[in-house]
């Protein structure tokens, strides 16, 4: 099998599991950060290392992030809880129809509870312009939240001015930044943005944590998710989980020191899996041509029926919808539809994302299968 699916998932780098290990058994500092005695200490001191490796990657404040499970957590968290803290100085949201599902369904769980949300539809190469968040402000606007990159199309959004425009309005302003981190350079000291999410998982750390960033000048106040012993200044009670933090904040130092040559080659690898597919007929990209990531490709193939292509590519890991939503085998991307793709063209898409060991190699491989399959399958 060939894995082209990073935006889903990728594996532990080696490197990340070796140090995770060291805080697992009695071998090594097992203790919870939390505790006064010489079992907590050096937890505690690795915890914080891991924050300064973690926020250094975005250039923020270490003491701005909050551990969390992941971005599913980080998400509800940053938009349940502006929601519930400012909800006396309004309750509209605007957000956009081509975000994650865990930004959508908490919005739509905030609908049925009293909130106001507008859903802005994209371009039809999936991009949010600024004017389309600025036309949405309303006096009563608590928040915005949108993704950086998207997650099924990769397409960039340009979070940089709309932050400008949201920071004038006094309007707070949340980034899912789970797709862009290690791909794009992010500076949250210049950035006005107010809270962001990320993920471990995606950027080779463990599953199961993530972080939230919130921004303490101008503070951004939340109202936390979980109540308890009051870890992480209250926002979120828990035992901190030292080898899942040990591994992001490894993650992460690995993403910032390779991240240039990696970007290269990566982009490399993409133009040559797509300038291969992109004079075939009926092959399209779907998305922004350019404003995009050097990992993701969603490409449609409109002659070629759907079951027939997924048994010529058996040996290829990838995505024929976000992996969250799968399952549903006739449910079509949310993100393609918004952008105006007629069901059946939807259905005929497929992502394709490329990681830390993707090979020349596999790539080729990839296209010949598929070169194959549309030499054979066409109608
Ligand atoms: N946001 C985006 C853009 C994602 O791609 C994902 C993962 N599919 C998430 C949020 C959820 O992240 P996690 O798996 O860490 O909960």
């Amino acid at each position: 099998m060939i894995y082209l699916d990073y935006a889903s998932t990728a594996p532990i780098d080696a490197r990340v599991a070796a140090k995770m290990f060291h805080f697992l058994t009695k071998a090594g500092a097992f203790g919870n950060p939390s505790s006064q005695h010489g079992f907590g200490k050096p937890a505690r001191l690795a915890v914080e290392a891991a924050r300064r490796e973690v926020a250094s990657l975005f250039n923020a404040k270490p003491e701005c992030l909050i551990w969390t499970s992941g971005a599913t957590e980080s998400n509800n968290l940053a938009i349940k809880g502006v929601a519930e803290f400012y909800q006396r100085r309004g309750r509209h949201i605007i957000t956009s129809q081509t975000e994650h599902r865990s930004v959508l369904d908490v919005c739509t769980y905030l609908m049925q509870r009293g909130f106001e949300v507008t859903f802005l539809k994209p371009t039809g190469e999936g991009i949010i312009e600024p004017e389309m968040v600025q036309n949405a402000f309303r006096d009563d606007t608590i928040l915005v939240s949108l993704m950086h990159v998207n997650n099924e199309i990769g397409v960039i959004q340009d979070i940089q001015k709309i932050a400008q425009l949201t920071r004038e309005r006094g309007i707070l302003f949340h980034v899912d930044a789970v797709q862009s981190t290690g791909k794009l350079h992010i500076d949250l000291t210049k950035w006005p943005i107010d809270l962001m999410s990320f993920s471990a998982h995606k950027l080779y750390g463990p599953k199961g944590i993530g972080a939230l960033y919130v921004c303490d000048n101008p503070k951004a106040r939340l109202s936390p998710l979980f109540h308890g012993s009051g870890q992480e200044q209250n926002l979120r009670s828990g035992t901190l989980p030292t080898h899942q933090i040990v591994g992001m904040g490894e993650a992460y130092r690995i993403a910032k020191e390779e991240m240039p040559l990696e970007l290269t080659r990566l982009q490399s690898l993409q133009n040559l899996f797509w300038e291969q597919l992109r004079d075939l007929p009926g092959v399209y990209l779907n998305g922004h041509p350019t404003q995009r990531v050097p990992t993701v490709l969603n490409l449609r193939f409109e002659n070629i029926e759907k079951e027939h292509l997924m048994q010529d590519l058996e040996s290829l890991a990838f995505s024929t919808s976000a992996a969250c939503t799968a399952g549903n085998h006739l449910e079509t991307s949310h993100v393609l539809r918004a952008m105006g793709l007629h069901n059946e063209l939807a259905y005929r898409s497929y992502r394709f994302s490329f990681g830390r060991d993707t090979t020349e190699a596999e790539i080729n491989q990839a296209v010949l299968l598929i070169q194959q399959s549309h030499r054979e399958r066409r109608k």
